[in-house]
């Protein structure tokens, strides 16, 4: 977050289209044709999402630590294949392959064609069989939906036009390496594997129509979802950063259910189940990711070596394993990884610290005082934040000049996560001198030794 500086717009669903969702659900239409989704545009053929899916695999595979457990692995490709059996828009290319992740992180993702990999974590987390089902119900939408491919198609037909596609992706020999050499990198931070909002809608459709079909309770999948948001932020950062949270999952969740057809004595859970969680337990204990791994987990915690940033009309220390970033009216100083890129709303700082000056309207008039301005300058920041709220403000000193501290709370960069912000106003000859302060929520007091630290660094002149 900050004023605007390094976030580009998001688009969201408005309120008027999950009206229009829910208002369209149109009453006794049950099974597939109730189904409102179909696999969006798409410049691959089926055998080439099967492909580039084995390709990234066998990448995958040398990433990232598998578990290699007989057991483990013979429930979880039952279970997956019984469920996809049950997924609409299903082809018999598809390989229905299931690997599960040695990682305590609650994650999981699908590549195309149907290679689909659940980490230890989620299926730990999972309080019954209903609610991993959900989990690789949904991946199993992604792979219907040709989710990865299509969002591959969309990169390549904003860089080429159709004509040079259709020669290229024609071809025979490596996907990956064509894909590679447009840009398109692959692997565990590929393109393939984020997923849009409107993606989610429909992967989160489709596996709430698997899960009725497989008799579980529908209700499942959405739920975990949410249970392990709020119960484990730290653990669930790749997963909700890979797979936006849609707006209201719940509400639009639950009002698909009655289309699907009567309620039924749902399964719950099974002994396989329970067996497979108890074997994942008594395995030794989960290794650390390599460094190769990218993205997965928060940045590391701020050094407590500090070192001076001389900025114009300041200087600030700030730990010696961040990095600074300036451009003509802001600086940023980021911990590894603190900036986050997001196909939906651009690339916005999720962690550390943004100072940049502000020129209040009312500076005009002259006279004028900290709290409007600061008032001021938080309408602003509501411009690309509306969802930025104040939870408490009060004054201070800084450097002796009267200061004003705001601690606000918005929507982190990363998915489905809070974010808490410190701003910190003084005046600085005509102009409003403001730090941000910016962590997840869960993780702020963490961080809050760091940011005063900096804070009585601050020198202004
Ligand atoms: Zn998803």
């Amino acid at each position: 977050m900050n004023d605007g500086k390094w976030r580009r717009s998001g688009k969201r669903l408005g309120a008027s289209t999950i009206l229009a969702f829910l208002f369209l659900a149109p009453g006794m239409v049950w099974g597939v044709e109730s189904l409102k989704s179909k696999p969006g545009f798409n410049l691959f053929k089926m055998q080439q999402d099967v492909q580039l899916g084995k390709e990234n695999a066998e990448q995958i595979d040398k990433e990232l630590p598998l578990v290699t457990d007989p057991q483990v692995l013979r429930y979880i490709n039952d279970l997956g294949r019984r469920l996809a059996s049950l997924a609409p828009h299903n082809n018999s290319e598809y390989a229905w392959t299931f690997k599960v992740v040695n990682s305590s992180d609650i994650n999981a993702f699908a590549l195309p064609g149907g290679y689909i990999y659940v980490n230890r974590g989620a299926i730990v987390a999972a309080e019954n069989e209903a609610q991993i089902a959900g989990v690789m119900a949904h991946e199993s939408g992604h792979v219907v939906m040709r989710h990865g491919t299509h969002a591959v198609s969309q990169a390549l037909l904003a860089q080429a036009p159709l004509a040079i596609l259709g020669g290229i992706l024609g071809q025979t020999g490596s996907l990956t390496a064509q894909l590679a050499e447009m840009g398109l990198g692959l692997g565990v931070n590929s393109i393939l594997l984020k997923n849009s909002r409107s993606a989610e809608s429909q992967a989160d459709e489709v596996g709430t129509y698997i899960l009725y079909q497989a008799g579980y309770d529908p209700h499942a999948m959405a739920q975990f979802f949410e249970i392990v948001e709020k119960k484990y932020p730290q653990k669930t950062i790749q997963f909700f950063a890979d797979h936006p949270v849609p707006e209201n999952r719940i509400k639009v969740v639950d009002s698909e259910i009655p289309r699907l057809g009567p309620a039924k004595e749902w399964k719950t859970d099974s002994p396989e189940f329970e067996a497979t969680k108890e074997r994942l337990l008594s395995l030794p204990a989960t290794p650390a990711p390599p460094a190769s791994a990218g993205s997965s987990g928060p940045p590391p915690l701020p050094s407590s070596r500090l070192i001076k940033f001389e900025g114009k009309g300041f200087s600030i220390d700030y730990p010696d394993n961040w990095q600074m970033q300036q451009n003509e009216d802001a600086v940023a100083l980021i911990p590894p990884g603190g900036i986050v890129e997001d196909a939906e709303s651009g690339s916005a700082q999720a962690y550390g610290t943004s100072i940049s000056r502000f020129q209040p309207q009312s500076s005009r008039q002259g006279n004028w005082g900290l709290i409007d301005a600061t008032q001021e300058l938080l309408d602003t920041m509501r411009l690309s934040n509306p969802n930025l709220r104040v939870i408490k403000q009060g004054g201070m000193k800084l450097e002796g000049r009267a200061a004003l501290s705001t601690l606000l709370e918005t929507d982190s960069p990363l998915q489905g996560q809070k974010e808490r912000d410190l701003l910190v106003t003084t005046r600085q000859s005509d102009s409003l001198f403001s730090l941000i302060f910016i962590a997840p929520e869960s993780l702020f007091d963490a961080y809050k030794p760091t940011f005063d630290a900096m804070l009585q660094s601050l020198e202004l002149q």
